[in-house]
């Protein structure tokens, strides 16, 4: 539908396979992480492929003001705007990314504190 490379996360954007999408529109989907590390752990990822952070451009740049955008909706939905939250993104090797497509973590759903350790 949306996709042209074929990963877990294009599999998971054109229902080829098992998720927990909660929210789907023309330019991004979010599903639950299958790893939450908190309460709250959603995946934000934009419908058309880009690899990570490093790969926005002036070409697609818009597309992350619209994940940040649906991260901040589906916050209020699921009752963890007030209290607070957390929005990350991992780049590359040393960033910890280890899905080869770019993805917001949204966490919440208790104190996150000073939690910098997205690993899994
Ligand atoms: P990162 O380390 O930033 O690349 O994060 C990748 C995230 O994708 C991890 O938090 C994984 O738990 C999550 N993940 C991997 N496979 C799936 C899947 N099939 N469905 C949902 N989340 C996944």
């Amino acid at each position: 539908m949306f996709m042209k490379k074929k990963n877990i996360f294009s599999q998971i954007i054109n229902k080829e396979i098992k998720s927990n999408i909660i929210f789907q529109d023309i330019d991004v989907t979010a599903f639950n992480d299958i790893n939450p590390l908190v309460p709250i752990h959603i995946l934000i990822v934009p419908n058309v492929y880009i690899s990570g952070m490093d790969k926005l451009s002036k070409d697609n740049i818009y597309i992350l003001g619209k994940m940040l955008f649906v991260s901040s909706i589906i916050a209020k939905k699921k009752k963890i705007s007030s209290n607070g939250y957390r929005v990350i993104v991992n780049c590359n090797k040393h960033g910890g990314q280890k899905i080869d497509y770019l993805h917001l973590h949204l966490l919440g759903g208790c104190d996150l504190g000073k939690m910098i350790n997205l690993s899994n």
